[in-house]
C-alpha cells in the first residue's frame, strides 16, 4: 500500500474544480501524493494506475454515481479507504454510505480543517494496518523458521548414529532418539520420558547423569567419559555435557551413547592372539635356548655326541618356529586380503594330480595309500587363483597324512556340484571328537591327546585353509569319528 517514498496516496473525485483543486491544495500541503478526477469513469482509470489509499469522493456527479463509483472501488480493493463528500448531506445518505462501506463522511462546503482530520484519521488506520501486515508478516516468518528449526534438529538427532537422552534438572528423561532406544534393546518410541534410573541401572552413570543434569560440573572439561556395560557383550562409551539457559543457568543435560562393543571384542582379540602367539613363540625358544645351554656345557666337557644330539633337535625346534612364523604371515596377508592373486583359467584335474604326485611320498614314508578319484566327465575349466588351490588340497592332504596311522588310506574325491567343485579329502585316520570340531578352524588350535602328542604342527593350518577357501567365495565343511577318520569337503564356485 505504501508508495517508495512512504507517502500516502490520495484521490479527489469531484466535479466541482473549486473543492477538488482546494482539497488537492491542502492535501499536498499534509504530505500526501494527490491525484484528481472530475468524473467517475475518469477516477475509477487514474485508481487502476495510480492505487492510492484513499479516495475523496463526490456522491452527485454527472455520469456515474458516487454509490456506483464506490461499489466498483471497493471491487478493486476493498482496503481502499473511501470519505464521502457531499453537498445533500443527510443523516440518511451518511447512514447509507457508510453501510455501503464509506469510512467517513464530510459535507460540503468543508474547511480545511475538517478535511486534514478526516484524511489524518485515515492515514493513521492506513499506517496502523500496513504495521500490523508487517508485523504478521514477520511473525508467520519467525513460526515457519521455528517450524523449520525444530523439524531440522529433530531429523538430526534422530538420524544420529549415537544414542542420545536429553534430562531436565531434575535427571528425569525428556527426550531420547531412536537409536538410544535400540541400543539399550527397546522398541523405538517405548522411552516415554520419567527417571533416567527406569532405562539404565549402572549406579555410576545414572549419579554422573543426575549431577550433570543438575549443574555440579562448572567446567565441562571436568565431565568425564564414562565406559558402561549393558550386557556381557555391549559396551558403551558415556559423554554428557549440561544444557545451559540465556543466563547460563542448567536447564538439563544431554547425554550421548556410542556403542563400541566391536572395538571391545577387537581389544580383546588382539590381546588374546598376543598371548597365543607368545605362547606359541616362547615354549620353542626356550627349548632351544637349554639345549644350547647344554651343547655349550658338552663343548667343554669333550661330548662330541651330546652335541650332535642337540644340535639336531635344536634345528627342528628352530625349523618349527620358520614355519609358524611363515604361516602366520600367510594367515595375516589372507585375512588383510593383502595376498597376490593371479586369477588365471586352469585344468582342476592337472592341479590336483600334481599336488597329490608331490604328496605321494610323505604318505608312502607312512606306508599309506594316497588316491585321486576324478569324475568321469571332464570338469570345467577353473578360473581362480591355481596357488591357492594348491595351498588348500596340499594342507588337507598333509593334515590327513599328519593324523592317520600308518598303513592308512587317504582318498581325494573330486566332483562338480551345480556351479562348483567339491573336493573331499578323506582319511581314515585318528578322527576328531566331535567337541573340537568347532575350534579347529580357530587360529593356533591344536586337538592333544595320545595319539597327536607327538606330533609337530603350528595350529595355523585349517585357518589358513578357511581363509583361502572364503576368499575363493567358497566353503568348507568337516566329518569325523574319532578311531575311524575324518573326510573335509570344500565347495569352490568354478567361475568368479
Ligand atoms: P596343525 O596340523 O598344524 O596342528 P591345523 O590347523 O592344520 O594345525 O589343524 C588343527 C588341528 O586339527 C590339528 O592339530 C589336528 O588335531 C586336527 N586335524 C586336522 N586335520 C585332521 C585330520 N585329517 N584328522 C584328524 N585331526 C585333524
Amino acid at each position: 500500500m505504501k508508495n517508495d517514498r512512504g507517502d500516502i496516496k490520495v484521490l479527489v473525485i469531484d466535479d466541482e474544480d473549486g473543492i477538488r483543486e482546494g482539497s488537492e491544495r491542502i492535501l499536498s500541503r499534509m504530505g500526501c501524493d494527490v491525484y484528481g478526477a472530475s468524473r467517475g469513469e475518469e477516477g475509477l482509470e487514474i485508481l487502476s494506475s495510480r492505487k492510492p489509499h484513499i479516495v475523496l469522493l463526490d456522491l452527485k456527479m454527472p455520469g456515474m454515481d458516487g454509490m456506483e463509483v464506490m461499489r466498483r472501488i471497493h471491487e478493486i480493493d476493498p482496503n481502499i479507504l473511501v470519505i464521502i463528500i457531499t453537498g445533500f448531506a443527510t443523516v440518511e445518505t451518511a447512514i447509507e454510505a457508510m453501510k455501503q462501506g464509506a469510512y467517513d463522511f464530510i459535507p460540503k462546503p468543508f474547511e480545511p480543517d475538517p478535511l486534514r482530520i478526516v484524511v489524518n484519521r485515515a492515514k493513521e488506520r492506513i499506517l496502523l494496518r500496513q504495521e500490523t501486515e508487517k508485523l504478521e508478516r514477520a511473525r508467520r516468518r519467525t513460526l515457519a523458521d521455528l517450524g523449520m528449526e525444530k523439524s531440522r534438529i529433530r531429523t538430526i538427532i534422530e538420524s544420529l548414529p549415537n544414542g542420545l537422552v536429553v534430562t531436565n534438572t531434575e535427571g528425569q528423561v525428556v527426550l531420547t532418539n531412536p537409536t538410544f532406544c535400540q541400543l539399550i534393546g527397546l522398541e523405538p518410541g517405548a522411552c516415554t520420558g520419567g527417571p533416567f534410573t527406569d532405562y539404565i541401572t549402572d549406579e555410576g552413570l545414572c549419579k554422573l547423569v543426575q549431577d550433570i543434569s543438575r549443574g555440579r560440573y562448572v567446567d565441562f572439561e571436568d565431565i568425564p567419559t564414562y565406559e558402561f556395560v549393558l550386557s556381557e557383550d555391549k559396551y558403551f562409551q558415556v559423554k554428557g555435557r549440561p544444557v545451559l539457559g540465556e543466563r547460563m543457568e542448567c536447564l538439563g543435560a544431554v547425554i550421548s551413547f556410542q556403542d563400541i562393543s566391536a572395538m571391545k571384542v577387537l581389544d580383546r582379540l588382539k590381546t588374546e592372539f598376543v598371548a597365543k602367539v607368545s605362547h606359541e613363540l616362547r615354549s620353542p625358544l626356550s627349548t632351544i635356548h637349554e639345549q644350547l645351554a647344554m651343547v655349550m656345557k658338552a663343548m667343554t666337557e669333550e661330548e662330541p655326541d651330546t652335541d650332535q644330539h642337540l644340535i639336531s633337535r635344536a634345528k627342528e625346534k628352530t625349523q618349527g618356529l620358520i614355519s609358524t612364523i611363515g604361516d602366520l604371515l600367510d594367515l595375516s596377508r589372507i585375512e588383510t586380503g593383502n595376498i597376490c592373486v593371479e586369477t588365471r583359467e586352469f585344468r582342476m584335474e592337472e592341479l590336483l594330480n600334481s599336488v597329490v604326485d608331490f604328496l605321494d611320498a610323505q604318505a608312502k614314508a607312512k606306508k599309506q595309500s594316497l588316491t585321486l578319484q576324478l569324475p568321469e566327465a571332464p570338469l570345467p575349466t577353473f578360473t581362480a587363483d591355481p596357488l591357492a588351490l594348491e595351498s588348500i588340497v596340499g594342507n588337507l592332504i598333509t593334515n590327513a597324512i599328519n593324523y592317520t596311522q600308518e598303513g592308512g588310506e587317504i582318498t581325494v574325491k573330486v566332483d562338480q556340484v551345480g556351479d562348483n567343485v567339491r573336493i573331499a579329502v578323506q582319511d581314515n585316520g585318528f578322527g576328531i571328537e566331535a567337541k573340537y570340531l568347532g575350534k579347529i578352524f580357530d587360529r593356533f588350535y591344536r586337538v592333544k591327546n595320545e595319539k597327536t602328542r607327538f606330533l609337530t604342527g603350528t595350529g595355523l593350518g585349517l585357518p589358513i585353509v578357511k581363509g583361502l577357501v572364503d576368499s575363493l567365495g567358497g566353503s568348507i565343511s568337516v566329518e569325523s569319528e574319532p578311531g575311524k577318520g575324518s573326510t573335509f569337503t570344500v565347495l569352490i564356485p568354478v567361475q568368479r
